[in-house]
């Protein structure tokens, strides 16, 4: 599929969902929208699909020129340990996508409804979906999901379409992490992760195909450290997918 198809089918989506609910103000930026059946001003809409139309690497999910993809990565990832195999992403970590994911964490949790159709589109996409046998939300530790009341990972895998991948659970968050805030460095934030994940004892994950789903890739120190855990579990390959993907600047 073209970009130009993903694009007009992303925007067939968005139709769709606005259909379903009817403020009076776009839920990013608060402006007065005076068209009916929109749920994000036609400037937030625009953001939105403007962030998802780059292409991006399959390694680490940065925008990424078609000319500076290298066969093991881009420029920015190129010497980076990689546990998945591959990543795909809605868009990048700006703008009203970022606002949008952010606000999923501090329990605007409807906001998945508006971002699912969008992020199916582009899951459904992905060279690894007819693969998957497992879809894998990025645990919290319980002490957070206690706090926050959900797991938005877990909303987000909810939304996800497939013919035959089951929701699994049993990758748990045992150690209690720091949050991984934008500015800490690679190396911190692998260090945060490190042994934070493990696998329940009756997990079935031997010799199956995954794909971790995150709301935020940053560092991808997270996404490492899962696919590092289910691959020791015995899965045969791990793929991730995240709404967003931040640290476009390789220097991040
Ligand atoms: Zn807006
Ligand atoms: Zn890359």
């Amino acid at each position: 599929m073209t970009k130009k198809a993903i694009t007009k089918k992303l925007k067939f989506f968005y139709q769709g969902f606005n259909h379903l609910l009817w403020p009076a103000v776009c839920i990013n930026c608060r402006q007065k929208i005076t068209e009916q059946r929109k749920d994000l001003c036609p400037e937030c809409t625009d953001q939105i699909l403007a962030s998802t139309r780059s292409h991006y690497c399959p390694h680490c999910g940065r925008n990424v020129s078609m000319y500076g993809l290298l066969e093991d990565g881009c420029p920015a990832c190129i010497d980076f340990t990689f546990h998945f195999d591959a990543i795909a992403r809605l868009g990048t970590y700006e703008d009203a996508l970022r606002k949008t994911v952010l606000s999923l964490k501090h329990q605007k949790t409807e906001l998945v409804d508006h971002l699912s159709g969008m992020a199916n589109a582009v899951f459904s996409q992905a060279h690894f979906f007819p693969q998957i046998d497992f879809i894998v939300p990025v645990p919290l530790h319980w002490t957070r999901r206690l706090s926050r009341g959900y797991n938005q990972s877990l909303l987000i895998a909810k939304k996800l379409y497939h013919p035959s991948a089951r929701i699994s659970i049993d990758l748990v968050r045992i150690k209690k992490t720091k949050p991984q805030p934008v500015m800490v460095t690679a190396q911190n934030r692998a260090r945060n992760v490190a042994d934070a994940f493990a696998a329940r004892r009756d997990h079935r994950f031997a010799n199956k195909t995954i794909c971790l789903v995150d709301d935020i890739k940053t560092s991808g120190a997270t996404l490492n450290e899962c696919a590092k855990t289910l691959k020791q579990a015995g899965a045969k390959k791990v793929f991730a997918f995240a709404l967003t993907v931040a640290g476009q600047n390789p220097g991040y």
